[in-house]
């Protein structure tokens, strides 16, 4: 039950998404009391996301990869302590991406974008590698990308999130913070108000809509639509050039769409044929499944694609961890770790200025 004025522990985390769980996490691993206040609503990025694990696909330049490449790595780990905690084992898929090429053209471009430590794969590499990928002629290679059941990782971070004392769960919708100096209040739309020692903003793509989250208005929603079908002929994550197949247990997920739509996170007819015949060509045997679901979440994005990770520097009780845009799956566990770091004063484990909340 919420309390109006009441002490909320030493941190509260607004937001019950994959960032806003793990933070929660990894601050009451390091036993701080929290308090996490969320509202489920229609268009939520976490459980919608495709769960790609592709630092080197999806990708940024200096420290900022070295983030994203951090953040897979980080995965093996983190779910192993997820499975001691909770008994929940989240299926990791580390068999490296495939970039697929279709036509010569794109072969010449995909030759020219590889990383050092991604390699190229000729036809018969490819084939050999993916028998449904048997019609590409080549694929650049990404080993150690992959993918995580991000439904799954969900589950499981709920369950430690409900299961820890550190933890209060709080179901109400954050309207507005009052960042001080030596504290912070989180008003609610229920009328209570919850004061801590920090704030962490990790409301997604509404995080723009909270008062006092005065940087995080630059997050704005981007639409993603999927489609999956009931069947599993790859093993691999594999991308094509309109979009990309990720392998789920016994079902393939394709995906996706990058709309400007504002809030709205419905699919469109228009949308699931465009991914359809992304997912299609990219692996030709998908056009005889049967489509078992379509779906579609928000992206909370930012202007340079990157996360914002950090303290307000005018009101350093409020701090952003938002924003993540395409990657927030694969940067959940360490962003948690990062979050944790600020809010000991513990020494920063990674190179954080380039997701500088103010840089916009
Ligand atoms: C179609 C699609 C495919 C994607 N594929 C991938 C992928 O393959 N790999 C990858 O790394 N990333 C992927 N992403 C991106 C990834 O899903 C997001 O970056 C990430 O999930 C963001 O997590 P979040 O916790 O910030 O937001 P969300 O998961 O949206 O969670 C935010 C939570 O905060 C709650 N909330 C919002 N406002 C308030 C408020 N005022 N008060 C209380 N609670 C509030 C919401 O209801 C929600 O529960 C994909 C996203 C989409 C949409």
């Amino acid at each position: 039950m919420t309390v109006p004025g009441r002490a909320s522990g030493e941190v509260i985390v607004v937001g019950g998404g994959l960032i806003g769980l793990a933070v929660a996490a990894a601050l009451a691993e390091r036993k701080v009391s929290v308090t996490l206040i969320s509202e489920r609503r229609p268009g939520e990025a976490s459980p919608a996301a495709a769960g790609m694990l592709a630092p080197s696909v999806e990708r940024a330049s200096g420290s900022a990869h070295e983030f994203g490449i951090a953040a897979r790595d980080r995965y093996p780990s983190f779910l192993d302590f997820l499975a001691d905690r909770t008994g929940v084992k989240v299926p990791l898929n580390r068999l490296g991406i495939l970039q697929v090429a279709i036509t010569e053209k794109g072969i010449k471009g995909l030759k020219k974008t590889g990383l050092p430590t991604s390699r190229w794969l000729d036809a018969k590499e490819l084939r050999e590698l993916e028998p449904a990928l048997s019609h590409g002629l080549g694929a650049v290679f990404s080993p150690d990308d992959g993918a995580v059941d991000n439904t799954v990782l969900i589950a499981a971070l709920e369950k430690l999130c409900t299961n820890t004392d550190r933890i209060t769960r709080v179901s109400d919708a954050v309207i507005a913070v009052d960042p001080a100096r030596d504290s912070c209040t989180a008003r609610t739309e229920s009328g209570a108000r919850h004061t801590a020692r920090r704030v962490v903003v990790a409301a997604g793509a509404w995080v723009g809509k909270i008062t006092g989250a005065r940087l995080a208005q630059a997050v704005s929603p981007a639409r993603g639509q999927l489609v999956s079908y009931s069947a599993s002929p790859l093993r691999h994550v594999a991308y094509g050039p309109r979009g990309y197949v990720v392998p789920r247990g016994n079902v393939t997920i394709g995906g996706s769409t990058m709309e400007n739509v504002g809030f709205d996170s419905s699919t469109t007819a228009s949308g699931l044929k465009k991914v359809s015949a992304a997912s299609e060509e990219i692996c030709p045997s998908l056009a005889s499944a049967q489509r078992s679901d379509a779906w579609a979440g928000l992206r909370p994005i930012t202007p340079d694609m990157l996360p914002m990770l950090g303290p307000d520097p005018e009101h350093p009780s409020l701090i952003y961890a938002c924003g993540h845009s395409r990657n927030g799956v694969l940067m959940a566990p360490l962003t948690g770790d990062l979050i944790a770091d600020l809010v000991t004063e513990s020494p920063l484990s990674r190179d954080l200025s380039q997701f500088r909340p103010d840089r916009f």
